[in-house]
């Protein structure tokens, strides 16, 4: 059985370690075993990562983009194979694996801008003789530890950045399908990224345990599930490390009575089952402003349901915990208006396949409803105003991202300015903000004060200095 290593100081390294399986979900085989570092790995990578520190961070910040520039046209020229493996490990579908792709390389894209982004603020004059200029400088040695879902994406969300400002990186990739991290780890040794620069540690919550405690790491950056994502915040900040760390999501899309009901039935459809539902922008329940909306969206939306391919999920463990969300939607009285799980020949089928489900009429206590869910169910709850359809986005505990759907630029201006939601979307199903921006929710589905990639992350990526300094002629006092 293929066993997948570690990268460290721009090589392989394979130490005696336990190790996991790695399934293919299309057809549940296991494909290979990665490694799960032990803290002889874990002490190796933040060593390498370390020793390479000083001289990276005296590079020039245009150094360091002509290098990711490189990076950038490697990651052009592999997208095929990178989608690929994504596809492999992960279960989406192909185009959607190379779409994930593409908006991680796009970040990429705007990195190669840093020498403009890092310029800091100068101020002549401010008192008698007096200047004072701002610099922002690289953390040290930072982590990232990332979740399955967006295997390379979010990965290039994150060490492309940190590296540009002129750190040194970990990545602990999620170890359901941790091929990717390896894959860009060479792509980047090849661009000219000097050993060291960028590791890649595999491993489960056990190398992360060891990792947070290390003091040889100034910064984490973690995406994942919300209860650990407020566990490895707290973890980090008690061991002195800067971190930022963001979480699962549930996210409405409101749809009022006057809009575009066909087109709101079909981007709905896509952003709630694409991808099998797991991702953290996707649109897990639809808020309907009155019954006749409700009424001509469930109905719009159940043939491209029906005719909607759902690629599988990422395990058999996590089939079986979505399989237990529809159980109890059922026993709480929501209706199952569409059961694809039962209805389609699915038994048969290898792999980790589960079949489209749509709820109507669910509540808000209902499990389903304050749970994330993370596969192919979307949820329908309906309400008589456009009031009561924000009060429960507000509501909710988690506030990623968020999407109204409306004729009206009034009501659309409106739930922009009042929603308690960090990325929302107006007639845009999936709100995932472009590179020049930055990516980050709100509640619970982020545990910090700055996003990721675009401005804020460079925050995050940087420590400010501000230097004040005083010059004066010869003899003068
Ligand atoms: P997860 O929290 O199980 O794992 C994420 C990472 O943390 C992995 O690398 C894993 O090895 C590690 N990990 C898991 N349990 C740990 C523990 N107890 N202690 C320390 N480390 C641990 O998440 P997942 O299942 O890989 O990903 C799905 C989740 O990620 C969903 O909740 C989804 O909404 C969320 N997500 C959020 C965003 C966002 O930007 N907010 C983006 C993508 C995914």
């Amino acid at each position: 059985m293929h066993q997948i290593p570690h990268w460290v100081n721009g090589q392989t390294l394979t130490a005696k370690e336990s190790v996991l399986p790695v399934y293919s979900p299309a057809d549940g085989k296991i494909i290979a075993e990665v490694s799960v570092a032990a803290e002889a790995t874990v002490n190796q990578a933040v060593s390498a990562a370390n020793a390479a520190l000083s001289t990276w961070a005296l590079t020039t910040p245009s150094q360091r983009a002509s290098i990711l520039f490189r990076f950038k046209t490697l990651l052009d020229e592999h997208i095929d194979e990178l989608a690929a493996i994504v596809t492999r490990e992960h279960g989406k579908f192909l185009m959607e694996a190379k779409g994930s792709v593409q908006r991680g390389i796009d970040v990429v894209n705007q990195v190669c801008g840093m020498p403009q982004m890092l310029s800091g603020r100068y101020l002549a004059k401010v008192s008698t003789d007096i200047d004072s200029y701002s610099l922002r400088q690289p953390v040290g040695v930072c982590l990232g530890i990332t979740p399955f879902n967006f295997p390379a994406m979010i990965p290039l969300w994150m060490f492309p950045l940190a590296i540009a400002c002129g750190n040194t990186f970990i990545l602990k990739p999620s170890e359901k399908d941790p091929s990717c991290a390896l894959k860009l780890a060479e792509l980047a040794k090849e661009a000219g990224v000097p050993d060291g620069v960028v590791n890649v540690v595999n491993g489960d919550h056990t190398t992360v345990d060891l990792l947070l405690k290390h003091p040889g790491l100034q910064a984490v950056s973690f995406v994942g599930s919300s209860t650990v994502a407020e566990k490895i915040y707290h973890t980090a900040i008690t061991h002195h490390k800067r971190a930022q760390t963001f979480g699962g999501a549930k996210n409405h899309a409101v749809v009022m009575p006057d809009a575009d009901i066909k087109n709101a039935a079909d981007v709905i459809v896509q952003a709630a089952y694409g991808s099998s539902g797991e991702r953290c922008m996707a649109i897990s329940v639809v808020v309907a402003v009155g019954d006749h909306t409700a009424d001509k969206l469930v109905e719009a939306m159940q043939p491209l349901i029906q005719s909607f391919k759902v690629s599988p999920l990422i395990t058999e463990a996590h089939r079986e915990r979505v399989r237990d969300y529809i159980r109890s939607g059922k026993e709480e009285g929501a209706v199952l208006v569409l059961d694809q799980e039962t209805t389609a020949s699915l038994a048969e089928k290898p792999g980790f396949h589960l079949g489209a489900c749509l709820f109507d009429h669910v509540k808000s206590h209902m499990k389903i409803y304050r749970e994330e869910i993370f596969g192919p169910v979307l949820c329908v709850m309906r309400v008589n105003t456009k009031e009561e359809a924000i009060h429960l986005v507000n509501e909710h505990e988690y506030g990623n991202g968020t999407a109204i759907f409306t004729r009206d630029g009034y009501t659309a201006n409106w739930f922009a300015a009042n929603v308690q939601a960090g990325m929302v979307g107006i007639n845009v199903p999936v709100p995932v903000p472009v590179a020049q921006h930055s990516f980050g929710g709100w509640k619970r589905s982020s545990f910090s004060d700055t996003s990721m990639f675009g401005p804020d992350a460079i925050h995050f990526f940087t420590k400010l200095k501000t230097v004040t300094e005083r010059w004066m002629p010869e003899g003068v006092k």
